[in-house]
């Protein structure tokens, strides 16, 4: 069972220019969760780790890039919970390199154990015969797939909305897999209108937003939107304005965030807000998803 360290609280970010505009911003800690398994991917993988120990398995296996926030988290969660973990990492070249800080962690403090696989092998990730091989290679395992995003995990994800949540407007958190954002689509109020933005270049996060609540969530939502205009180059790519505004915010709030993922939607937030997106009176609540393990690594 994945325990939490510290239950996460909502805390104002209050900037001058905002409150002339009759608009009151939040953020909800949800980084804090824990030190290891952060954010939403504490949400992610609850049910996921609940579900292998019901089916009897002791091992998890993932995918992930070589700096994957949920390759972390996933490797301290099975080794805080008890479980063997088996991390499929995509770049097969990667395997005679040091292993770089989020890999490091994952083997030498996690015990996890990984497999570097090339770019084409990594493609069939999905594919129940690819799983099968992994299956004669490893043996049993409980599969979390990439990114971490299933049925359970949104079910985790919905667990973000508490009563405290439902006293905004506007719910803003960052967009990756699409996991996240439909858990908390879901579970938000009908009055309550959804903003993910989208950490990735393009538009495909709507059709896999939709799909995702069609498969996963019983009933009809129209209360949501995905912003993809505040990529800054696609994943992981950032600008010098970017992280500017990330040095400023973390100055003036001291509050920690990273480039990746919440860093993107608070400025994409704070652009809509400028635009005077919002009218008067609207309470509007970022997420803090966490992911500060891939902080230290790139700036
Ligand atoms: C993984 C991650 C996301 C994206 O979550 P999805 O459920 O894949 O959309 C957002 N923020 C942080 C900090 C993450 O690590």
């Amino acid at each position: 069972m994945l325990k939490i360290h510290r239950e996460p609280f909502i805390q104002e970010i209050r900037e001058d220019w905002i409150l002339d505009k009759g608009l009151q911003l939040f953020i909800k800690r949800e980084d804090v969760i824990h030190p290891q398994v952060s954010g939403n991917k504490w949400r992610k993988l609850k049910y996921n780790l609940l579900e292998a120990r019901n089916q009897g398995k002791s091992t998890l296996l993932t995918f992930g890039g070589a700096y994957s926030n949920h390759i972390y988290a996933t490797a301290a969660a099975a080794a805080a919970a008890g479980y063997q973990s088996i991390g499929i990492i995509r770049g097969e070249e990667l395997a005679d390199k040091p292993l770089n800080q989020t890999l490091r962690f994952a083997v030498e403090t996690c015990g996890m154990r990984l497999h570097f696989v090339t770019r084409e092998a990594y493609r069939k990730k999905n594919e129940a015969d690819y799983i099968n091989k992994l299956t004669e290679k490893f043996g049993s395992f409980y599969l979390i797939p990439e990114g971490g995003t299933n049925a359970l995990a949104i079910k985790g994800a919905q667990e973000i909305v508490d009563e405290k949540t439902k006293e905004f407007d506007v719910l803003a958190l960052s967009v990756g897999t699409g996991g996240t954002v439909s858990g908390v689509i879901s579970a938000a109020a009908t009055t309550q209108h959804v903003i993910g933005f989208s950490a990735l270049k393009g538009d495909f996060l709507i059709d896999e937003v939709k799909q995702l609540l069609e498969d996963n969530c019983k009933g009809r939502f129209t209360n949501w939107e995905i912003e993809t205009n505040y990529h800054f180059g696609g994943y992981a790519k950032h600008t010098e304005v970017l992280v500017d505004f990330i040095k400023n915010f973390e100055d003036k709030h001291h509050i920690p965030i990273e480039p990746i993922y919440t860093g993107k939607m608070l400025f994409g937030l704070f652009d809509k807000i400028k635009q005077d997106h919002f009218p008067p009176r609207t309470k509007v609540l970022a997420i803090h998803t966490g992911g500060l393990q891939g902080k230290k690594i790139r700036d």
